[in-house]
């Protein structure tokens, strides 16, 4: 046996389950295909999308949101060059730190593309076509997943993108039309409207930002039309053609109805993500699928014995923070200790302006559930820091059960969303009740009060408002 635990795919999932299981003791062998480690995340998602997310904020603040506190500036120029690097730095500093991991915890890091030919056997075939044959007790699925395309829309990375592709643009688009309205979509959409573009998403559904709380989705909506977004909800992009002065798409209302065209000089494919397993050999392996995720049971075990899996390829959201503690809690299993997954606590964050976060249970999802529940909401223009600092847009919501007033769900919508969510997270790991958070004394000022005043509003109670 060449080593204890193999690991494929080293994206959040694959790379933090492999850390874990060295320290545990065990000796570890990652397996992937790309050049670099840290897999969608590091390279070509989370890392490089919030590095362009942050500069373009900045260029957009400097333009419009420094006046009014006295800071007079020049009309800022865009280097988009340098925009790039600085994207380009980000990723170069994580991808690295991971191999520097690697070496802290003497962890084999194996170029090339794995499949597994047999349990306890995975065959690597290198750039040069050249393979070799790993062997372990345990053998992790960590593939990932890809960009789901769009039928009848041909993805080119260079007029019509992906996310990957809507990361490298040479220029600001003049008009960019972004399909579909979920977190990626309209995170790069935001990107790229701050640095210059006309931006029209065009979303299936009647609403934005599907699975999130309904009420936040709908004030978000408002917000990014007063930003210049402009939305066609409930209608599908059937077709792109390229055409003398840049692009036709052709758009029809979900529903059925009359077909519509819109010009475009860029077109983003972000309809969504679907689990990576090409290659691998699972099929002739005999490991069960449904809708093409990897199945596994309470114990990321698939149906073969000594082959698991983890991340995006299974199960639930697709989000980094899962798949890392996934990996975390397999290698904790696989050394014999109690690892586990809270499911019912992932938080979820949207980087744009303002932030959106949310941890727990929407108001949609309770009345389904036939939970009743009591609403705590506190806004921003009541917050002394958020006047401060001109962060006023967006509120806190509080969701608690009506009965016990235990936390099932906290959705928050402004200038720091996605660092505040985590005392609600905290509390929900602990069952926390409304009432638990709304004694917690908080400092002033700070935007986090927003949280407390809500939690104090579930019993009525809020100060400030
Ligand atoms: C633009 C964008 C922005 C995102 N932003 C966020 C965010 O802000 N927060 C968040 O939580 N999530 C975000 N995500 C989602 C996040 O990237 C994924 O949830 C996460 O990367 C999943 O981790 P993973 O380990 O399951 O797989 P991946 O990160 O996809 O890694 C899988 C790795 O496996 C490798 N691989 C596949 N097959 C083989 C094989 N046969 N042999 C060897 N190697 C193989 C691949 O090359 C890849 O490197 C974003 C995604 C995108 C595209």
């Amino acid at each position: 046996m060449s080593h204890d635990l193999i690991v494929i795919g080293s994206g959040p999932g694959g790379y933090v389950c492999a850390i874990r299981a060295a320290q545990l003791g065990m000796k570890v062998a990652v397996v992937e295909k790309r050049k670099t480690l840290g897999g969608t995340c590091l390279n070509v998602g989370c890392i490089p999308s919030k590095a362009l997310l942050y500069a373009s904020e900045m260029f957009e603040e400097a333009a419009h949101g420094l006046g009014p506190l006295g800071v007079v500036v020049a009309p800022p120029k865009l280097d988009l060059t340098a925009m790039m690097k600085h994207k380009d730095d980000t990723v170069a500093a994580n991808v690295n730190g991971v191999a520097f991991l690697f070496k802290k915890n003497k962890i084999d890091w194996v170029v090339g593309e794995g499949r597994i030919a047999a349990p306890g056997t995975v065959v690597v075939k290198g750039a040069d076509g050249k393979e070799q044959t790993l062997e372990a007790k345990s053998i992790v699925i960590a593939t990932g997943s890809d960009v789901a395309p769009l039928p009848g829309v041909e993805i080119d990375e260079k007029t019509v993108v992906s996310s990957t592709g809507a990361l490298t643009l040479a220029a600001p688009p003049k008009r960019l039309i972004v399909v579909g309205a979920g977190v990626i979509g309209l995170e790069l959409g935001s990107v790229w409207r701050r640095l210059g573009a006309e931006v029209t998403v065009v979303e299936f559904l009647d609403r934005i930002l599907p699975g999130m709380d309904g009420e936040v989705a709908k004030q978000f909506q408002r917000m990014l039309e007063r930003q210049g977004f402009r939305f066609r909800l409930g209608h599908k992009v059937t077709r792109v053609d390229k055409a003398a002065a840049g692009l036709q798409a052709t758009i029809e209302p979900a529903a059925g109805g009359a077909a519509e065209t819109l010009d475009a000089d860029v077109v983003l494919v972000a309809i969504g993500r679907r689990p990576y397993t090409q290659g691998l050999g699972l099929e002739a392996l005999g490991v069960a699928m449904e809708r093409g995720q990897v199945v596994i049971d309470a114990h990321f075990a698939t149906n073969i014995a000594g082959v698991y899996a983890i991340g995006d390829v299974v199960r639930g959201p697709m989000l980094a923070h899962k798949a890392e503690d996934e990996g975390v809690a397999l290698a904790e299993i696989l050394a014999g200790k109690a690892g586990h997954v809270n499911y019912d606590v992932i938080p979820g964050v949207v980087y744009t302006t303002p932030e959106i976060a949310s941890v727990g249970r929407s108001e949609e999802e309770l009345k389904a559930a036939g939970i009743a529940y009591a609403v705590g909401k506190f806004p921003f223009t009541a917050n002394g820091r958020a006047r401060a600092m001109r962060h006023t847009e967006g509120f806190v919501k509080v969701l608690a059960d009506a009965a016990t007033d235990r936390v099932l769900g906290v959705h928050i919508i402004g200038f720091g969303a996605g660092e505040m969510i985590h005392e609600a997270a905290v509390l929900m790991e602990f069952g926390g009740s409304a009432e638990d958070l709304a004694r917690t004394c908080h400092a002033h000022p700070t935007m986090s009060e927003a949280v407390k005043e809500a939690a104090m509003a579930v019993a009525k109670r809020a100060i400030h408002v």
